[in-house]
Parts: C-alpha cells; sequence; structure tokens
C-alpha cells in the first residue's frame, strides 16, 4: 500500500505497458483512470524470459497470465543457407529457466481481465490529444476538455504523445523491417510445432518460429532490409533455397509488415509528474525479445517504487532514473543484436561458423544479464 495519500494517477494506452503500469499503480494503493482502447484484434505471439516471470510475479499476476502461456524447451540456433544446427540453449538442463510464448491478443485480455476486475482501475476509452507535466501534477487534453491528475504514465508506444513531450526527436525512416505471421500449426511441417523457439540465421535476414497457444499456432517473423517488393516475394527470395522454410512461400500464408528503426536511447523517462513506460520509454528492435519483458519490469518496479517512497516526486524521480540505467545497456545488446544477425556474405557465414564453436555456453553469456535483470 502507497504510504502517501492515494493519488489519482491517468494512463494513457491500454496495451501490455498500460494495462501492467495501471495494476502496479492500483496495487500500490492509488486510484487509476486508463484512457484508450485496448487493442481487439491481435493477431501473434511473443517469447517471455525469465525476467518476465518475475515481473510477473512480483506483481502478483502470474496466475493470470500461466494458462495462456506454452513452455518453450529451448532455442534452437540453425543456419538458415544449409538448415544445419548450430547451437542449442538449454532451457531444461542443467537448470530449468522459466522461457515461453504467449498470444498477443491472450496476454492483453488476461491483462485487461486484471484490471477490470480492481476497483480502482477505471476506463476512459477516448484518445489523448495534448499532456502538460508540472512539477507537482499532470494534465491531460481531450478535445477542449482539459483534465487533472497527481501523475500521468505515458504508455502509448513508441509514437506516442508521452515519449514526444519528453524527447521530441525527428524521426528516421526504418530500413529494416519484420515480417510476421501467425498460422495454424496443422498446416506446417511438423519441425514446425516443436515446443522450442527456432531461429534460422541467413544471408543479411534471420527468421525466428515458435509455437503458442498450446502449440495450435505458429508464430514466424523474418526481419530484413525493407524493399519495394511484395510480401510474399521477400518471403520466398529468402526461403525458396531452405528445404524446412520453403513451404512458407505459401500464398495462402498472409504475411504483414512492420517497420523496425533503430533504436534510440531517451536521456530521461519524465518531465514533472508524467512518465513513461513500455516501448515510450525503451523502444528496442525485437532481437531479444525483451520488449514486452521489460514492460512488465516497468510495471512492478515502478509498484516497488511507489510503495518505498512517501513522497510521488522522489518516488518517480529514483524510479526513472533507475529504469533508464538499467534499460541503455539492454537497448544497446539489442542493437548490436541485430548487426550480428544481419550479417550478411562471408561475415554471415563467419558468424555461424562463431556460434557452432562457441556453442551453448557462447549465447548464454551474451543473454545472462538480461535475463536476470
Ligand atoms: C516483430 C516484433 C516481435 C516482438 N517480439 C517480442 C518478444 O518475443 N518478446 C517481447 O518481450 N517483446 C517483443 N516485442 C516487443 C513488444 O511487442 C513491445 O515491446 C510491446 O508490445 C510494447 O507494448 P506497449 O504497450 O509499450 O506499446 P503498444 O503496443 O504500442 O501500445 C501503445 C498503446 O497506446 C495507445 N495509444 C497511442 N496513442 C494514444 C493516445 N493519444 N491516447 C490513448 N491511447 C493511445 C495505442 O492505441 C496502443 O494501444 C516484439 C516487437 C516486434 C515489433
Amino acid at each position: 500500500m502507497a504510504k502517501a495519500m492515494p493519488k489519482h494517477i491517468a494512463v494513457i494506452g491500454a496495451a501490455i505497458a498500460g494495462l501492467s503500469a495501471a495494476l502496479a499503480a492500483a496495487k500500490a494503493g492509488h486510484h487509476v483512470t486508463i484512457f484508450g482502447q485496448a487493442p481487439r484484434h491481435l493477431g501473434g505471439a511473443l517469447q517471455l524470459a525469465p525476467n518476465g516471470f518475475a515481473a510477473l510475479a512480483r506483481l502478483g499476476i502470474e496466475g493470470t497470465i500461466a494458462p495462456h502461456m506454452t513452455r518453450l524447451s529451448a532455442i534452437e540456433l540453425r543456419s538458415a543457407r544449409t538448415n544445419g544446427c548450430l547451437s542449442i540453449i538449454d532451457h531444461e538442463a542443467p537448470v530449468r529457466r522459466d522461457y515461453a510464448s504467449v498470444g498477443r491478443a491472450q496476454l492483453v485480455s488476461a491483462l485487461l481481465d486484471a484490471a477490470e476486475a480492481h476497483k480502482h482501475i477505471q476506463f476512459d476509452e477516448r484518445l489523448i490529444e495534448g499532456i502538460k507535466a508540472g512539477n507537482r501534477s499532470a494534465s491531460l487534453q481531450i478535445k477542449d476538455e482539459i483534465l487533472s491528475f497527481d501523475v500521468i504514465i505515458g504508455a502509448d508506444g513508441k509514437d506516442g504523445l508521452a515519449r514526444q513531450l519528453i524527447s521530441p526527436q525527428a524521426k528516421e525512416a526504418a530500413t529494416r523491417c519484420a515480417l510476421r505471421t501467425a498460422v495454424p500449426a496443422a498446416t506446417l511441417p511438423r519441425t514446425f510445432s516443436a515446443k522450442r523457439c527456432q531461429l534460422w540465421l541467413g544471408d543479411g535476414f534471420h527468421l525466428v518460429s515458435y509455437p503458442f497457444a498450446d502449440g495450435a499456432e505458429v508464430n514466424l517473423v523474418l526481419c530484413t532490409k525493407d524493399s519495394a517488393e511484395e510480401n510474399h516475394e521477400m518471403i520466398a527470395a529468402h526461403v525458396k533455397d531452405n528445404p524446412v522454410l520453403a513451404c512458407l512461400a505459401d500464398d495462402e500464408i498472409t504475411w504483414h509488415r512492420t517497420p523496425l528503426p533503430e533504436a534510440s536511447q531517451l536521456a530521461t523517462w519524465r518531465k514533472g509528474h508524467v512518465i513513461l513506460v513500455g516501448d515510450a520509454a525503451h523502444f528496442m528492435p525485437p532481437h531479444l525479445a525483451q520488449g514486452a519483458g521489460q514492460t512488465l519490469e516497468d510495471a512492478a518496479s515502478l509498484y516497488e517504487a511507489l510503495v518505498q517512497h512517501d513522497d510521488m516526486t522522489s518516488a518517480l524521480k529514483g524510479w526513472s532514473v533507475r529504469r533508464a540505467r538499467t534499460l541503455a545497456p539492454i537497448i544497446e545488446r539489442a542493437q548490436s543484436t541485430g548487426a550480428l544477425m544481419r550479417l550478411s556474405g562471408p561475415f554471415s557465414r563467419l558468424r555461424n561458423a562463431a556460434i557452432e564453436l562457441g556453442g551453448q555456453r557462447l549465447i548464454e553469456s551474451w543473454l545472462k544479464n538480461i535475463w536476470h535483470a
């Protein structure tokens, strides 16, 4: 419970960051209004690593999400050229590690159910048109109406108003993109149904595949250089020579393209009583599968900061500095992982040879501080 008097907190955005931050603030004893509509038609899935599991437990909602998770026993790295296995990161031995996939729609709807059940959380589906930060309060604008709050949490994503308020930056066009789809497992060869994450490293691209929804569906993401080609042509060009992946060049599979800008670090996550969480604070390319996991960590650590401080300003100040410092090396690591994954020509073959030689230990040491952050 909050040491200070309960405050009225506004959250902008009703997706993973907004819902988890609202649950954190309400758990700390504050009254919360969430603005915006929860995304209703989300497709696909994401991976949750041990730090994401730990954050759910710190928020006390691990039991709500658990039924929607599909445990993944390993990450298998393969050459996209030869299909040979380069290395396996085993999640079951020598230690059992929490690692799972979860459908995006299922995750958001479980968080939404938890938020709707909380007596101190209310919803307002309107879109916010302006934000003002003060030193002891903050306000929102919706058409001609100005609404005042003690604190505003900006969870409105990487292109949202809150990030612009705190760090107005010129946006650079993305040169890379992700082609994403989710398909019924029964329509693909059995290898895609194995309860593990499979990662094919290719010449200038990589492709990730893992099952979700208890194995009923398979999530597929191909990251590559953006081009003017149609999605199907791009997929076919990347997979046609691989005996396992070639089946993905099927006109019946609909791929969705998402631009992947480079990550950019914000100098600060706070302006007065406005703070950022989720992609609004720490957008990073998805190469470490950490965006949502770190978003859940934002919420868990925010809850802890709110219950530890009597004074709201000190809580926000201390929390935002600590989280930005923690995330800086993780964002850098996501960038450098992307740089390794996009190596082309002889460099891509050298990379694959190094992974084959270094094995599980090399990759574990690359990821260790992130999964246990
Ligand atoms: C290809 C790809 C694969 C990924 N894989 C993984 C993975 O395996 N594991 C992982 O942990 N992460 C992964 N991520 C990252 C993860 O998807 C994001 O970090 C996470 O979804 C961010 O959630 P968010 O709530 O911060 O932002 P968003 O999902 O962008 O939500 C922002 C919300 O704010 C709302 N909003 C915006 N403006 C306003 C306004 N003015 N008023 C009201 N509402 C507003 C929007 O409508 C939206 O609902 C991946 C990302 C990509 C692109």
